[in-house]
């Protein structure tokens, strides 16, 4: 083992330094010998272990103390003084005593290795619905244009009988490392090497149906299945069915958004659905039975006898069942008595003489509000 300078020195403090003092001294050693900033600097990198290796003790109380009492013969065994093994150890160590983690500090996730970028995008996709087959749920056959995988190359984008080479940009890294001056001084700057896109390697022939990209326009059918009681505005995300990626990456998903049909008849409220039913004036005036049209299929209704216009009549269970499977919503229908506007001679003398049936008037009794609120414009 090496001679170790004294922690504490180290450090630059002094024996009796608050756990304040350690970490703001341990900060600023640290961005002073970050290997971002002093790349390819060995003797920077090992101060910048050291620097770690010291702080990780002193500001823990507990190896604090024991290294005060014992020296570096405390921290030499095997176990909590292990010293770091990599650079990386020591920035998920202390990353976040710099708030942000150095990532901030040091221009992006400099330290990460980067992953190839090569997802495909995602889709969007609006499948308009009737409410009917809102109500009953459906199975959707859609075609979906989007990137495919190129069947001549199956998505290396390279040419038959050739293979990727590396790229001479980044030399099989896919990193692009930039010099740049900031509030820090002088530091590397990472970024996606821009000629191969992180890849490490680039096509030496391109697959000429793809022109070296792996992936060609095309279609895929897709089946959707769209549970019952769905609305607009509701998304079914579907995944890995989005554009396939470059280069064989990974696919991006298909986002299918719903959007409900006007109904020449329903209204949809919730779950429920309106509708207006015009009557004749026999029929709400003696009751009557009437077929009527609902989202599953024709109905009976029962309309009794007397019922006043305006009247809503609730079908049970005839509505949209919950998106969650809990219940079903009615159907509700308003009665509206028809008045038609042309009569024959023989229907007008008809109805002429209802008008002697004082009972089949409106009676005070009856609309007693109304009445009293009307009683100038009715001129009774
Ligand atoms: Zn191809
Ligand atoms: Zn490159």
């Amino acid at each position: 083992m090496t001679t170790k300078r004294d922690l504490y020195e180290v450090l630059g403090v002094s024996r009796d330094a608050s756990q304040d003092e350690i970490k703001k001294a341990y900060r600023k050693l640290a961005i002073q010998y970050h290997p971002d900033k002093n790349p390819g600097d060995k003797e920077a990198e090992e101060k910048f272990k050291e620097i770690a290796e010291a702080y990780a003790i002193l500001s823990d109380q507990n190896k604090r103390a024991r290294y005060d009492r014992f020296g570096h013969s405390a921290t030499s065994g095997a176990g909590d003084f292990g010293g770091f093994s990599n650079i990386e150890d020591i920035f998920s160590a202390f990353g976040d005593i710099f708030g942000g983690g150095f990532g901030d500090i040091f221009g992006g996730r400099s330290r990460q290795r980067r992953r190839a970028d090569n997802r495909g995008g995602d889709l969007q996709l609006r499948l308009r619905l009737t409410l009917e087959e809102i109500a009953t749920g459906i199975t959707k056959k859609i075609k979906v244009k989007k990137y495919v995988i190129c069947d001549e190359c199956n998505g290396s984008g390279s040419a038959r009988d050739s293979r990727p080479v590396q790229c001479p940009v980044c030399h099989g890294t896919g990193e692009m490392r930039q010099v740049i001056q900031s509030l820090f001084g002088q530091m590397i700057n990472v970024t996606t090497c821009n000629r191969c896109n992180g890849q490490g390697n680039i096509i030496s022939a391109p697959c000429r149906k793809c022109n070296g990209d792996g992936r060609v326009s095309g279609q895929k059918n897709i089946e959707i299945n769209i549970p019952a009681g769905v609305t607009s505005g509701n998304y079914i995300p579907l995944k890995g069915e989005g554009n396939v990626g470059k280069h064989n990456g990974p696919p991006g998903d298909l986002i299918v958004y719903i959007e409900e049909q006007k109904h020449p008849i329903f209204e949809r409220v919730g779950n429920d659905v309106i509708m207006v039913l015009p009557v004749s004036y026999p029929q709400v005036v003696l009751g009557s039975s009437l077929e009527i049209p609902t989202l599953t299929g024709k109905a009976k209704i029962n309309i009794p006898g007397g019922t006043q216009a305006g009247k809503i009549l609730r079908m049970r269970n005839k509505g949209i069942p919950n998106v969650h499977g809990a219940g079903i919503g009615d159907q509700l229908v308003q009665v509206q008595v028809y008045i038609p506007t042309r009569l024959s001679a023989e229907e007008k003398d008809k109805i002429k003489d209802l008008e002697k049936f004082e009972n089949l008037k409106p009676s005070p009794n009856g609309h007693k509000n109304i009445f009293e609120k009307f009683k100038e414009a009715l001129n009774i």
